[in-house]
């Protein structure tokens, strides 16, 4: 049975300070959580210290981004090596806000999946289609495109490692939740594709996140379908309350 993984994604949100509550409130309120896998992303600025305070907790770290070079002229990034030494055990890669505000292609994934990998840090791959593109037919093409440029010349262990995270751009931070169905018929067509790729036992255990208005309300009915192993959270993470209402729902299960 694959486990569940209920992911925080902070974006741009908590100074430092706040990260650090924030942290240390999720830290308190996860303590019995038992078969959940329990990750959160907070700023690169806060990264480290956020590290402190998960440091021998139930709850893992994650970085929002990297850069796939290792080092050098790339003022604003920061590098596989940096968010390894403080002990991120995922890395967020191709979120739509980065497809959408910052030239993230199916090229630039392909990269960071690859060098994340190497670094022996878990990808959590980020697709999903705009509202255009599902109204438009498209749906099943460009995810089959997302999925398969971000697994380019990955081999099957490697692929065995990562998560992906289907996550509707129509869904994320606008209150509108795919619906139940919705959700399952896409993260199945996705599961599909890895085993296109893959084969059974890769898509078979490849953990699928769903992501876009997941809340505590709406949660249980998402985690119940076949294909959704967990969440890629982002309003709803933001406070300790939210964020354990939703992995409750994962714990229920
Ligand atoms: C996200 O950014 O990955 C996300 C799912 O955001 P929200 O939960 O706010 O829709």
């Amino acid at each position: 049975m694959r486990q569940y993984i209920i992911a925080g994604n902070w974006k741009m949100n908590k100074t430092v300070s706040e990260s650090v509550q924030l942290a240390k409130d999720i830290v308190e309120a996860v303590k019995d959580v038992k078969k959940t896998e329990v990750v959160i992303a907070p700023t690169y600025l806060a990264a480290a210290k956020v590290a402190d305070v998960i440091k021998g907790t139930n709850v893992k770290l994650a970085i929002q981004d990297i850069h796939w070079k290792d080092q050098g002229a790339f003022t604003g990034k920061v590098s596989v090596d940096m968010v390894k030494e403080i002990g991120a055990e995922y890395i967020i890669i191709g979120h739509s806000e980065q497809r959408q505000y910052f030239h993230e292609t199916d090229e630039t994934v392909n990269l960071k999946v690859k060098k994340t990998l190497e670094a022996g840090i878990k990808p959590i791959i980020c697709i999903g289609e705009t509202l255009d593109e599902r109204n438009g037919g498209k749906l099943e093409a460009v995810l089959s495109t997302q999925v398969k440029g971000a697994f380019k010349d990955i081999s099957a262990e490697d692929a065995a490692k990562c998560v992906l995270a289907y996550e509707p751009v129509w869904a994320i931070g606008t209150g509108v939740v795919a619906t139940d169905q919705q959700a399952q018929d896409t993260q199945a067509f996705v599961r599909s594709v890895v085993k296109e790729i893959y084969g059974e036992a890769v898509a078979e255990g490849m953990r699928i996140q769903y992501g876009g208005s997941m809340k505590p309300g709406n949660a249980a009915g998402l985690l119940d379908q076949k294909d959704i192993d967990g969440g890629l959270i982002g309003g709803a993470a933001l406070k300790a309350d939210t964020f354990k209402g939703i992995i409750d729902a994962a714990e229920a299960k």
